[in-house]
């Protein structure tokens, strides 16, 4: 759990300041909650707490713990040490204004050379997994929010794939149906030019390319969604839409238990998440470890549980200083072969 005398917050309606008997308040809006040491220990301090109203939706103590980011620079050497698996959202978390950096893309190289297990977890289609499962430094990635997985056998180099059994192909009449209303209803949205490479959603885009519509149209497109009976999430770029009880979250946890038997109620522990957005936010939700790179700020009207630490730096650049604080805290800022020690465990 966050200990807040070494952490860092945000927002303007969060602060934090001595109570005079050694312990802390942290002040949510005009609501105030005593920590003595942890948020674990938090109550609540202010008698009239259920009257205030706060500007980030937070109604409760509950609430207001899980809005809270610190900066990853408060990341301990033990939390870094129990890492094993490193999982990341793609768009706007490895990338930057579209773009793949070498700074991330040198990141994922050193975090895969210094033994630990790497997975995008993305909104991106079947087309671009393949292509990702091949070449990257990767063990596998989650594609189209959690409909599949994709991976590489080392021996032999067979790219195999885990289907969730719920994934409906992407022409099933709801899913055209809410796209066709999107087109309709919301001026200016499109279908995503990477929908000819998936299989089980449709990608309906209003900020990848131009002209980017404002996050209120992408909501009203998510609207269209629920009404159909159709899942949705919001990405930075995209609205996916998909029929099957599956998404990120699901995903991972199924494919990193057969995989490389993880336990979610042992091992949650030893997985980073990295994210940006909403549809990243069963991930934020569920890792106590998960972390933003700094523009997941602009959502933070938009998502209730926000991830335990943040970058202070945007996209890629975000994602390549959380990198290296972990391979630093963890004494191995640069592959020193624990790659191959660590694989024969596995
Ligand atoms: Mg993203």
């Amino acid at each position: 759990m966050v200990n807040i005398r070494q952490g860092q917050l945000i927002g303007d309606h969060f602060g934090l300041s001595e109570n005079g008997f050694g312990g802390e308040f942290l002040y949510v809006g005009r609501i105030a909650i005593l920590a003595q040491h942890t948020l674990d220990d938090a109550f609540v301090h202010d008698e009239d707490f259920p009257r205030h109203r706060s500007p980030y939706g937070i109604r409760s103590v509950k609430d207001a713990i899980v809005h809270i980011m610190i900066s990853i620079s408060n990341m301990t050497a033990a939390q870094a040490r129990a890492l094993r698996f490193v999982l990341m959202d793609i768009d706007d978390t490895l990338t930057t204004e579209g773009k793949l950096p070498a700074e991330s893309y040198a990141a994922l190289w050193k975090l895969h050379e210094a033994g630990l297990v790497i997975v995008p977890i993305t909104g991106r289609p079947a087309g671009w997994c393949d292509l990702i499962a091949r070449e990257w430094p990767v063990d596998g990635v989650v594609g189209e929010n959690g409909a599949f997985v994709f991976w590489e056998e080392p021996k032999g180099r067979h790219l195999k794939s885990l289907t969730n059994p719920s994934a409906v192909r992407n022409d099933a009449p709801e899913l055209t149906r809410v796209l066709e209303r999107a087109l309709v209803e919301i001026p200016g949205c499109r279908p995503a030019c990477d929908q000819f490479a998936r299989l089980y959603d449709i990608a309906i885009d209003f900020a990848e390319e131009e002209p980017r519509l404002p996050l209120s149209d992408a909501l009203r497109i998510k609207k269209i969604c629920d009404d159909e009976g159709v899942r949705a999430k919001v990405s930075s770029i995209h609205v996916n839409a998909w029929m099957g009880n599956y998404d990120k979250l699901s995903m991972a946890i199924t494919w990193l238990a057969a995989r490389f038997g993880y336990s979610d109620e042992r091992d949650r522990n030893s997985v980073i998440f990295v994210g940006d957005s909403p549809n990243d936010e069963p991930m934020f939700a569920h890792f106590p470890m998960a972390c933003g790179v700094a523009n997941v700020r602009r959502y933070e009207s938009m998502i209730m549980h926000m991830p335990a630490f943040a970058a202070s730096r945007e996209g890629g650049l975000g994602f390549a200083e959380i990198a290296e604080t972990i391979l630093s805290l963890r004494g191995c800022e640069h592959g020193n072969g624990a790659h191959d020690t660590q694989r024969e465990r596995t």
